[in-house]
């Protein structure tokens, strides 16, 4: 697909053709049942009809109907935020005794629900850096069941080798999953070979800061070399059996949303469909003005200041941004203030940027990360996460460049 198909896409993906043009709110929580064969019938899923809130309604499938679509999935699951994306995702296809391989860094809650939630009920995570191949194949080779990576890391900026990592993961039949928050549009996974993608719908999809929620886009199940058929996967072989090529889905439903109940609702679902029309158009404009605002700032800052960004020449995956991240790489730079100190003394003179913990916004956004999200993480966890004393994220928004560009200058100035 064109980029600008996107556009078409997706203003014409949500709402009616007719009378509503805007997507219909729905927000009941029950869906009555014409009759008791009709509910058996709604239960078993023969018929498609709405059958109760927590597994799923009218609004909401609307969203992940144009998710999966944007994503090349064969469907989608909208949940409560991206953390409940990831939740489901990790419970649904695994168990007590499992392995997960986490490369590269990652952000904040995904970390620590790998590392202290998934592990106090048995599921184990390993780290690899992420060009660590030999590490990687070696996690591989073991009883690793899932793979968890950023496209592009929040905020370590690291952008892997997303067709090398797919490679290798079907090479040992292990279920990949990216959290493709940082890049939606621009990277399609499960396009490349991925399995499953999770998406923070909070961040650039919504883009307005008005809406939490998460997705999980699922592809469909292979009639030849599917990895889910791996003897590693017998306790899903059942649902695979039963459930074909939509397999996928019905593990997510079954297995994590129905029980634990991580579900979207209505109202937010209804404002991540209002950003969604207009995600190509602000993604474009967001993506040339992150390059100009890092261009300009790489110049422009005290020396103190180091700016890192993969369209920068001395970043270290520069080659890797011009051959595989050609529509651009997400909304963040990052800020190397060298201290604690400098950053804050920085942030404490922007004007125009708001201080929060969000990325993807309309709205120039900045934060001191080992002083916030990253706050009780050891030093050694935030080195392999990326992040240091002096570290501050910057999503860039909509802005006039130029006055972006004028405030981080202006505030590292005054400050220095
Ligand atoms: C924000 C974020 C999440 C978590 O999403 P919430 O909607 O805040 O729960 C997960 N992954 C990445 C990369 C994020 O930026």
């Amino acid at each position: 697909m064109k980029y600008d198909d996107f556009n078409t896409l997706l203003v014409h993906s949500t709402g009616s053709r007719t009378r509503a043009i805007a997507p219909a709110i729905v927000p009941s929580a029950a869906f009555g049942y014409e009759s008791p064969q009709e509910a058996e019938a709604i239960f078993s899923g023969e018929l498609p009809h709405p059958l109760y809130a927590r597994v799923g309604s009218p609004t909401v499938t609307q969203l992940e109907n144009t998710v999966a679509r944007i994503e090349g999935g064969i469907g989608a699951i909208a949940t409560s935020s991206g953390m409940g994306a990831l939740s489901m995702a990790l419970t649904a296809f695994l168990g007590v005794g499992d392995e997960v391989l986490c490369i590269g860094g990652f952000f904040g809650g995904t970390y620590t629900l790998v590392n202290e939630t998934m592990r106090r009920f048995g599921i184990h995570s390993h780290f690899c850096a992420l060009d660590d191949f030999s590490q990687i194949e070696k996690r591989l080779q073991g009883t690793v069941k899932m793979v968890l990576i950023e496209s592009v890391g929040n905020p370590s900026l690291q952008l892997p080798d997303l067709p090398r990592i797919i490679q290798l993961c079907n090479r040992y039949n292990t279920l990949l999953l990216v959290d493709n928050t940082v890049t939606p549009l621009t990277t399609r996974p499960l396009e490349m070979g991925a399995d499953i993608v999770v998406h923070s719908s909070t961040k650039a999809m919504s883009g307005h800061s008005a809406a939490l929620g998460g997705v999980a886009v699922l592809r469909a199940t292979k009639t030849e070399n599917e990895k889910l058929r791996d003897p590693k996967y017998k306790d899903l072989h059942p649902l695979l059996k039963k459930m074909g090529e939509k397999s996928m889905i019905a593990i997510c439903k079954k297995r994590a949303l129905r029980d634990i109940g991580m579900s979207a609702n209505a109202f937010a679902a209804f404002l991540t469909m209002l950003g969604l029309e207009t995600l190509a158009l602000r993604l474009e404009r967001i993506t040339q003005s992150v390059v100009t605002v890092a261009q300009a700032l790489h110049e422009q800052l005290p020396p103190d200041i180091q700016v890192l960004h993969p369209s920068l020449a001395n970043h270290p995956d520069h080659q890797r941004y011009l051959s595989d991240y050609t529509e651009g790489c997400g909304s963040i730079l990052t800020l190397e203030c060298g201290s604690r100190e400098r950053a804050f003394a920085l942030l404490e003179h922007l004007e125009l940027v708001i201080q929060t913990a969000n990325i993807g916004d309309n709205r120039t956004l900045a934060l001191h990360m080992a002083s916030t999200i990253y706050r009780e993480f050891d030093p050694d966890t935030r080195t392999c996460l990326g992040v240091t004393e002096g570290l501050v994220r910057v999503s860039v928004g909509l802005e006039n460049p130029q006055a972006i560009i004028d405030d981080f200058v202006k505030a590292a100035t005054v400050s220095a």
